[in-house]
């Protein structure tokens, strides 16, 4: 049995930048590791395949109708549903089962994690977003600065600089779509008016290339986001894991589900499942990294620990999805070379208090026709009909509220394997309610009785199930990420943010977890 300096469970952005941080060292990579279908392929824009493919059935609907989920089954992310997506949450309900009435988890078995998936926005947590870490920003910003210039960074030094961090290295902005330019050239011409009510509009940060690399193009507008896998423009942790392997500097075994570990006076081991034979099989390494995401994190600590009983603390940004309106864009012209991808970022920092809330619009342009089929109020060819004409004067601003432990909201391991969530959901409106009055000076119209309020689960940023603090305990993790009681054993993912600011977290999953793995990679030279 060979012997690691690191043990990494979890090939997801948290896994992935661990191992990138621990060069030089031996490390093993234990993954589930899906990867996506090898064909059909969908090769060109959106439109233009539609006009031009006699048949897209295979690709966009399936021969399941996988693409039709959320019109018979529980709503689930429009990106996880298409056929060529479904790859990035095989298996979960089976391998990673969880059971809720309360919480909608999403979990992924892919190599990438739900990484395959993401909307690729990135952002610096800032000093006030630390508020309730045991870390400072100076301890996460040159991790930041480094994965800025190694996975790609678009976006802008604009107002919103002062809540998204350092624009050093930054790739111009992607291009804007109509809908869009005109939102933000309304807000420029109104800017005192938004201002003075905390309002704040501007591009978003995005692991999406916009000038392109050596095996990396630049993002081309195909708006098939929702579609197709694998866009080498856009980020996927995938691709750093495959340079390490390519350079030897890691060992990655797929097919394997880690159960659960056991520490040694020198060393520990991991119990994994083979997914090929069903044999249990054991590694040892100085060193245990746990990156297999906050739920499933938590799942193999609890099961090493045998314990059916405790209940741990979980966290997921509160959510809201605001449609928009520009009424003088009902009938435009589709913009083909259109994205799926955020379009501008929108930050309400409340004079009146010191609530912080961050929301990322999107066009309306990249999903099936059939989603929004049952949403609407009228026949079936009416709701069709209107999907077609108002697709292009109609944005989705999803907003994202800040979250911190509530005694409610926790989730424990059952002797069965699945995990039991309960989450109580929070009140949602006044906010959006301001920022719909707001938009009208945009030339933007919404009502708060057509926005959404998805269940928890759906803000899809799992964190706090094992929290950092300065005086950890039990099932909790130090500054450094060491689990408390343990000597080998590390959390690196979203399990150790103790509280979730109104922002996308993988940026910040991957700069803490590359600190971490700094310091153990320096204290496994020590030990040498
Ligand atoms: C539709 C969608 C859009 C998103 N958009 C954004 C966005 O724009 N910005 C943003 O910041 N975040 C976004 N996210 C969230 C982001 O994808 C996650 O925060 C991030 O992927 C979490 O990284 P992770 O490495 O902690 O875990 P995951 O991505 O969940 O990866 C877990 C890894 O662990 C492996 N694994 C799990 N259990 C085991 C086991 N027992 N044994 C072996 N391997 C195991 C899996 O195979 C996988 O490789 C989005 C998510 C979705 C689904």
């Amino acid at each position: 049995m060979s012997f690691f300096d690191a043990i990494v469970i979890g090939a997801g952005p948290a896994g992935v930048f661990s191992a990138y941080a621990l060069r030089g060292k031996r490390v093993l990579l234990l993954d589930v590791g899906h990867r996506p279908p090898a064909s059909p392929v969908l090769e060109g824009n959106l439109y233009e395949l539609r006009k031009s493919r006699e048949d897209l059935f295979e690709a966009m609907i399936g021969g399941k109708f996988e693409g039709l989920h959320n019109l018979v089954d529980r709503n689930i992310s429009l990106k996880l549903k298409s056929p060529l997506m479904a790859y990035v949450v095989r298996d979960s309900e089976r391998l990673a089962p969880v059971v809720s009435d309360t919480f909608d988890a999403v979990i992924s078995l892919a190599q990438g994690g739900l990484a395959n998936a993401w909307g690729a926005g990135v952002y610096r947590f800032t000093a006030r977003d630390l508020e309730g870490w045991p870390v400072s920003l100076a301890e996460l910003d040159p991790f930041y600065d480094e994965l800025t210039r190694h996975i790609g960074v678009s976006g802008a030094a604009d107002d919103l600089a002062p809540y998204f961090g350092s624009a050093t290295d930054l790739l111009p902005p992607l291009r804007l779509s109509v809908f869009a330019q005109q939102l933000l050239n309304r807000y420029n011409q109104r800017k005192r008016y938004f201002n003075r009510r905390g309002i704040l509009v501007g591009y978003p940060r995005l692991a999406v290339l916009t000038v392109g690399r050596p095996g990396r193009d630049a993002y081309a507008y195909d708006n098939l986001e929702f579609f197709r896998p694998g866009n080498p423009a856009i980020y996927n942790p995938a691709f750093t894991l495959a340079e390490m392997v390519d350079a030897g500097r890691v060992v990655y075994r797929p097919g394997c589900l880690a159960m659960r570990y056991r520490e040694a006076a020198t060393h520990v081991e991991v119990t994994a499942r083979s997914l090929t034979d069903d044999s249990l099989e054991t590694f040892q390494g100085k060193t245990l990294l746990l990156a297999a995401g906050a739920l499933n994190s938590a799942r193999i600590v609890l099961e090493s620990s045998g314990d059916y009983e405790s209940r741990l603390p979980i966290l997921d940004n509160p959510m809201s999805c605001i449609p928009l309106f520009r009424l003088s864009r009902v009938g435009a012209p589709l913009d083909v070379h259109d994205s799926s991808l955020a379009q501008l970022n929108v930050v309400y920092d409340a004079p009146e208090t010191s609530e912080l809330v961050q929301a990322t619009l999107y066009a309306s342009t990249g999903p099936l026709r059939s989603d929004v089929l049952f949403q609407l109020p009228m026949s079936v060819s009416a709701n069709l009909a209107f999907a077609k004409y108002v697709a292009p004067a109609m944005g989705v601003l999803m907003v994202f509220h800040p979250e911190r432990p509530r005694p409610g909201n926790c989730m424990r391991l059952r002797a069965d394997g699945a995990l039991e969530v309960h989450y109580d959901t929070p009140p949602r409106g006044r906010v959006e309610g301001r920022l719909i009055r707001a938009f009208r000076r945009a030339g933007a119209f919404s009502s708060r009785r057509i926005c959404q309020y998805p269940r928890m689960g759906n803000g899809l940023h799992y964190a706090g199930t094992i929290p950092m603090k300065q005086v950890p305990g039990r099932y909790e993790v130090d500054r450094n990420g060491l689990l408390w009681g343990a000597k080998r054993v590390y959390v690196v993912d979203g399990a150790c943010f103790p509280v979730l600011p109104a922002k996308n977290l993988t940026f910040t999953i991957m700069a803490n977890a590359m600190r971490v793995a700094t310091r153990v990679r320096s204290a496994l030279e020590c030990d040498c």
